[in-house]
């Protein structure tokens, strides 16, 4: 089957519509760079502001999400029939690939289609109720997975591509938006994590991966550039601990930072549904 064919056969079979009103795909180039840290305050700052949302971890390299809310060890409940049950983390609906595996390994002997499969059921068996918002972690880089996640879902708002500053981050950022253009996935704007850190000391700035990079990917690549957030080691801590820097942390700088950037992301949710 041709790469043509087989994208229109994965698009032919694309699900979630009327599952939320904005499907919001969180991608990155490469693993490492803060996309489930950022995809995990994104879903919960969007709760916390009243919004009906649910988050649907699909990094099977790594899937991070319970660890950073809480919720590791979970297990998806069900009604006994063909309904499955998210978990919680007070109204946001989480769902992880992480609930389903009896240990860490299973993850990697798991094959394309299967993974697929699991995708298609997740977001079809859950009851995600209805939402306004669905946040997606995918798979990082802009191989397979990634891909045929992004083509099942029907009618996304678009996707989030989180960076951090330095050449090779950036360069995967713009191999990030090329892969949204080529799948015709609206780039709502990119974010640049990790993106200098105040010294403890003299409070004075230290360029851990520089900064900037990612703003001037996204101009040259004509895409919105939404803000940058900061190496904490606070983030770094409160996802350790499972408590979002969102919800526990909500005074710090971080936070303001990321509030913006928040804005910024419904707008442009906003502005492309509004063109449908
Ligand atoms: P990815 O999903 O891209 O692989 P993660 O979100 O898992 O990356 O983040 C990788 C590590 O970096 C985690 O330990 C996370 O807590 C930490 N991290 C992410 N963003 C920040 C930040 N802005 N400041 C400090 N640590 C961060």
């Amino acid at each position: 089957m041709s790469e043509h064919d087989q994208e229109e056969q994965l698009s032919s079979f694309s699900v979630g519509s009327g599952i939320a009103r904005f499907v919001i795909v969180v991608l990155s180039g490469k693993g490492g760079v803060g996309k489930s840290t950022v995809a995990a305050n994104l879903a919960v700052g969007l709760s916390l502001q009243g919004h009906e949302v649910g988050l649907l971890d699909m990094d099977f390299h790594g899937p991070s999400i319970p660890g950073m809310l809480g919720l590791k060890g979970s297990r998806l409940g069900s009604d006994g029939e063909s309904r499955i049950d998210p978990a919680m983390f007070g109204s946001l609906r989480v769902v992880s690939i992480d609930f389903l595996l009896q240990n860490r390994d299973d993850a990697v002997i798991w094959r394309g289609p299967m993974k697929a499969g699991i995708a298609r059921q997740l977001l079809e068996s859950v009851e995600w109720g209805d939402l306004d918002y669905l946040v997606v972690d995918s798979p990082p880089g802009t191989g397979d997975e990634p891909l045929s996640i992004a083509q099942l879902i029907s009618d996304p708002a678009g996707a989030l591509i989180v960076t951090t500053a330095q050449g090779v981050s950036t360069d995967d950022v713009s191999r990030s938006i090329t892969f949204c253009r080529r799948v015709e996935l609206p780039v709502l704007g990119v974010v640049e994590n990790m993106s200098g850190m105040q010294c403890p000391h003299c409070g004075g700035e230290i360029e851990l991966f520089g900064t900037g990079g990612g703003e001037k990917m996204a101009a040259g690549m004509g895409v919105d550039f939404l803000g940058r957030i900061p190496f904490d080691p606070g983030i770094l801590s409160s996802s350790d601990q499972g408590r979002p820097f969102v919800y526990f942390d909500s005074e710090s700088s971080s936070n303001m930072t990321f509030g913006g950037i928040l804005e910024k992301l419904i707008e442009a949710a906003g502005k492309v549904k509004s063109k449908e």
